[in-house]
């Protein structure tokens, strides 16, 4: 992430003279490299912008340069806002408005209008905001000292974010299949999705796979098989099954990158001719590389895990999916048939083999392995409400298994809702939210209210807040507003 750069633009005018432009410059120079320090990715100051001119000058600047993902913008005085019109309307990128300043004290001893014309970020605040106000824009604003470790973590995961939003518009999802038979929830609009969200989503036959998959050489399957080794403990003496698991890896792999560039991958248990299992250990691990995955044909699944792994820095992100209920406790145990991803292991997975009731396949290997505890995570939704997707988040906690289950054979996950049990799976059935989501314990909800604004998105969230009637309330608000969006 450090690669991508957001360019810190510093807005002024002529008012104060030469001298007040040179400090300005200095001191927006400092700031950007002390902030640069505490980023995930690169902050480099561009320019200060005194003229519509120079405003649009600079957005051209970062429109045009790939590596950029964002501005963060600094009014250290009053910045006659009308010069920012043109710029702010070709702006293509996110912005966040730090409202921030040099000195940090006022020096009540020393201060005079010198001071004053120099450091009015108070007053430039007011003004640029509200052209930012008035042009609609969807922008982020921080308040606080540049060097305020709080405004500092608030601007990292903006920074985050603005990666997430550009690695969005770079998403391609390969299906293997179309959605299950009958399942509504899975379903979308293709086509929107890669107007809203830069997702492109292709199919191909899984034929074309299995061509991939004879291709794999013995000596291929070996190097996956130590690389197995190295992460897992081989808990089956059924190596030849893993063997073919190895297998997939590989040609999923290849497949992905000789077509372009696939970072999202969808299969389905009923759509396997010419593969012998349900790819189980492949897709687990691959997932563990950054590859989204969407089981039964979840394209949105599948591009939104890749989005929000990559937000995540391939740490504690991935597929899940609300299995079973303990009511008596108020938990929900989370798990798929085969794919859930090692970044949730907090046991060292074991390869095992199993039968897999369901796809009328040979026996597949998986991982199996016990989920982490994490006292703040997220459960994830996109749905197409047929007018518009809407995202659903969901705060959870991630609690450890209270009693062993020797007879699940698969990787699992266990959850709290928030703001109990009662009310979180009630909010979450009223918002229409899907089996299957997107979990983290990286990536916050502010992080995803943030990334859905940025892309014009419904956003509903379920917390420690919800209160049920409120909550139906605005889906009805929310309905309306989003309905004339589109
Ligand atoms: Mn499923």
């Amino acid at each position: 992430m450090k690669e991508k750069v957001i360019y810190w633009l510093t807005g002024s005018q002529t008012l104060y003279g030469a001298d007040v432009l040179e400090h300005v410059a200095q001191h927006s120079e400092e700031m950007a490299n002390y902030v640069n320090e505490h980023m995930p990715v690169t902050v480099k100051y561009l320019t200060t912008c005194k003229s519509s001119d120079e405003v649009v000058a600079a957005v051209k600047k970062v429109n045009a340069d790939d590596d950029c993902i964002g501005i963060i913008t600094w009014c250290h005085t009053f910045s006659p806002a009308k010069m920012w019109i043109k710029g702010l309307h070709m702006l293509q990128k996110p912005m966040c408005h730090f409202a921030t300043q040099y000195n940090e004290k006022l020096p009540y001893d020393t201060i005079d209008m010198d001071f004053m014309n120099e450091n009015q970020a108070a007053h430039g605040d007011r003004e640029f905001g509200y052209i930012v106000a008035r042009l609609r824009m969807d922008n982020k604003v921080i308040v606080g000292h540049y060097t305020d470790p709080e405004a500092l973590k608030e601007l990292a995961s903006w920074c985050k974010v603005a990666a997430g939003l550009a690695f969005s518009k770079t998403v391609k999802v390969c299906r293997f299949s179309d959605n299950m038979r009958n399942v509504a929830v899975t379903e979308g609009d293709k086509v929107d999705a890669h107007i809203n969200l830069g997702w492109q989503v292709d199919y191909y036959p899984i034929g074309d796979l299995v061509k991939y998959i004879e291709k794999v050489t013995d000596a291929d399957v070996d190097a996956q098989m130590a690389e197995y080794a190295e992460k897992y403990t081989m808990a089956t003496d059924r190596i030849d099954v893993v063997r073919e698991q190895a297998k997939y890896e590989i040609a999923i792999d290849r497949f992905c990158k000789d077509k372009g560039g696939y970072i999202g991958i969808v299969d389905h248990f009923d759509a396997l001719h010419g593969l012998n299992q349900l790819p189980g250990l492949a897709i687990q691990d691959l997932q563990s590389k950054g590859y989204g995955f969407g089981a039964e044909g979840d394209w949105k699944i599948a591009a939104l895990g890749a989005v929000m792994q990559y937000m995540a820095g391939q740490k504690s992100t991935g597929l899940m999916e609300d299995y079973t209920y303990d009511m008596k406790d108020g938990l929900c145990l989370g798990a798929h048939m085969l794919e859930v991803s090692p970044q949730f292991a907090d046991t060292k997975p074991e390869i095992q083999v199993h039968p897999l009731g369901i796809g009328g396949k040979s026996d597949p290997a998986r991982l199996v392995f016990e989920g982490i505890a994490a006292p703040e995570a997220i459960a994830v939704s996109m749905v197409d409400m047929g007018d518009r997707m809407r995202l659903i988040v969901q705060k959870i906690e991630l609690v450890k298994y209270p009693k062993k289950m020797p007879n699940l054979p698969v990787g699992g996950l266990m959850w709290k809702y928030k703001p109990n049990f009662k009310d979180g799976v009630a909010a979450w059935i009223y918002a229409g939210g899907a089996h299957h989501t997107v979990v983290s314990s990286v990536v916050t909800a502010q992080d995803m209210i943030d990334l859905a604004n940025a892309w014009g998105m419904e956003c509903v969230v379920i917390d420690e807040n919800t209160e049920i009637n409120e909550f139906k309330k605005q889906l009805t608000y929310s309905d309306v507003i989003y309905k004339s969006k589109f």
